[in-house]
């Protein structure tokens, strides 16, 4: 799936400015596995609205639900992403670390099956979800077909 360079719109500094934290917290999320930075032809990060609102999440679980980035990862690997991810299959379980562990959600995980390995984590329903703490439980309860492996609008 191809992504829409055009909706990235905001540079770091200015999704910092927003957020009113330093372009470092900013970095330091993106390499603890919280979220997935799109970076131009040019190796400059840039972020859509949706990312903003990500990072927002982020931001509202530190300071309102006193959670830590540890908390945050772990929670995010709760994820059930089989349930999601439309090319999951139940053969895939046994040797998914998605599947087996709770160390970090699925998109920055390394050593997953074949039909995940190669896939643009950006644009899968996994990642294109908005997860907040509280809501993770309801996602064991959803039956759901799989979405489809797309690309999200704003
Ligand atoms: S494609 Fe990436 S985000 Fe989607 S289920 Fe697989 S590892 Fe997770």
């Amino acid at each position: 799936m191809k992504t829409d360079h055009s909706k990235f719109i905001y540079s770091i500094g200015v999704v910092a400015k927003r957020l009113q934290v330093s372009v470092e917290t900013i970095r330091m999320y993106e390499r603890e596995g919280l979220l997935l930075i799109n970076k131009m032809s040019s190796g400059h990060r840039r972020f859509s609205e949706k990312d903003v609102e990500r990072l927002q999440c982020i931001r509202d679980m530190i300071t309102e639900k006193g959670l830590n980035i540890e908390g945050i990862r772990r929670m995010m690997s709760m994820i059930p992403c089989w349930k999601f991810y439309p090319n999951c299959s139940i053969e895939d379980h046994p040797d998914c670390p998605a599947y087996a562990t709770l160390k970090a959600p699925c998109w920055a995980l390394e050593g997953k099956p074949e039909i995940c390995e190669n896939q643009d984590c950006y644009n899968c329903p996994v990642y294109q979800m908005h997860i907040e703490c509280d809501q993770i439980k309801s996602l064991y309860h959803t039956n759901t077909e799989p979405m489809t492996f797309q690309s999200y609008e704003n």
